[in-house]
């Protein structure tokens, strides 16, 4: 294989995994989001895939895995889908529930508790994507005075999503690129974690790089890389993680898991899926 088709076949694996917050915004601009994603992946999902543990970005070079993948199953969600491979969660109300391609909510599940946290958002109102169930609502509220205490201002971009609204905006992208592009970009409906409630994106105070790469490295950021399991919350797709997690990393997202399980990931460095022993994404 020469260079020029490794290159090819790498940015392909690069494509199919993309940010899961691409299709958070109750009104997406459908411009600027598939834009941001690809070419995002396109440089660091390939690296991540080295060796998921290690600093990898220092090796660029694309490794077997990542050239392997499109050969065998282009886009991942195309796969799972295949022969009902799609589980659906039995306890989507546990706070502790792993939402990801291959582990749907099911279609009529709400959230009986949602709340309006109170926090800042980078818009002013009262509108769906600003809830949460109560219990990470509150851990939410903590969270952000921890932040304040520490000189550091925060506000949420969006959090609850529900399946409907889910359903709508994949819909919307269906019928702009055909069912299998919009998968590579946007969850299908009831694989997003927002509509779990315990799911919300957060940015800086000044609502610059909202659910986008440059969040990352912000000392925003960079708080919440490091206090967020205090709180019961994790950084859910980490650096690294995306052949395990189906998504590139994404500082702005985070999930309410409770102070036990967070704590426990944050020290041992691992994902939903590694802990509860759930098969890769990426296979
Ligand atoms: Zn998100």
């Amino acid at each position: 294989m020469n260079r020029q088709m490794k290159y090819t076949l790498a940015l392909i694996a690069a494509f199919t995994i993309i940010t899961g917050c691409s299709s958070n915004k109750a009104e997406p601009t459908p411009s600027a989001d598939p834009t941001a994603s690809p070419t995002a992946s396109a440089t660091s999902a390939v690296a991540p895939s080295a060796t998921p543990s290690s600093k990898s970005s220092a090796t660029p070079a694309p490794t077997t895995k990542a050239t392997q993948t499109p050969t065998t199953s282009p886009v991942p969600t195309a796969n799972a889908g295949k022969n009902g491979a799609v589980g659906v969660v039995a306890k989507p109300e546990s706070i502790t529930v792993l939402v990801n391609k291959q582990n749907s909510l099911p279609s009529d599940y709400e959230p009986a508790d949602l709340v309006y946290p109170d926090v800042p958002f980078v818009f002013k109102e009262k509108i769906e994507k600003r809830k949460m169930r109560k219990v990470a609502a509150e851990a939410l509220e903590k969270l952000f005075a921890g932040a304040e205490k520490d000189g550091i201002h925060l506000a949420g971009v969006s959090a609850y999503r529900s399946y409907s609204t889910q359903k709508s905006i994949f819909q919307r992208y269906v019928l702009k690129d055909g069912e299998e592009k919009a998968k590579t970009y946007s969850a299908v409906p009831g694989t997003s974690e927002h509509e779990t409630g315990l799911a919300i994106d957060i940015t800086g105070s000044d609502g610059k790089c909202a659910a986008e790469d440059c969040f990352g490295g912000t000392k925003e950021a960079k708080w919440l890389e490091q206090h967020a399991a205090e709180y019961g919350f994790i950084i859910r797709y980490p650096k690294g993680k995306a052949n395990i997690t189906g998504y590139q990393y994404e500082p702005w997202h985070l999930r309410y898991v409770g102070t036990e399980l967070s704590k426990e990931l944050a020290a041992k460095g691992l994902t939903m899926e590694e802990y509860f022993k759930a098969t890769p994404v990426s296979k």
